[in-house]
């Protein structure tokens, strides 16, 4: 099956945005000062007619890191910008999680010239936070 991909340019444009807005240009430091260390594993799927793809990995933050947590989906041509963990993440921080996990659904469309059919997008996710030993 051959699909154009006329509309991707456009696409791209508005998902830059999007990954632009999830920015914080804030340091982990800043905000959560108790926080030593937060590994996110993730493991991403996706399926459509073009065949499915599958990845994972692990991602590091340290204090240094930029509060960012933006996991992009697996399909080049979603509409959205990803799975973004921020929420799950600050409320864990909040309440001194260790350990956590989870999975979410990719809210974007499978593609921009097929906004009635929704991505397949999938993430899991495994998390990790260490704290600093209180003074
Ligand atoms: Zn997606």
């Amino acid at each position: 099956m051959y699909r154009k991909y006329v509309t991707e340019k456009a696409s791209e444009k508005l998902k830059q945005t999007m990954r632009m807005n999830a920015h914080t240009g804030i340091r982990i430091e800043e905000l959560y000062p108790n926080v030593e260390k937060i590994e996110i594993h993730h493991v991403r799927d996706h399926t459509s007619f073009c065949g499915s793809s599958h990845n994972e990995g692990t991602w590091t933050i340290t204090p240094q890191s930029e509060v960012f947590f933006l996991i992009e989906c697996l399909n080049r041509e979603c509409t959205s910008a990803g799975f973004n963990l921020r929420s799950v993440i600050s409320s864990a921080i909040h309440s001194r999680m260790t350990d956590l996990s989870g999975e979410m659904r990719c809210e974007g469309q499978e593609a921009p010239d097929h906004p009635e059919q929704s991505c397949d997008g999938h993430l899991k996710y495994t998390i990790k936070i260490s704290y600093r030993q209180q003074m």
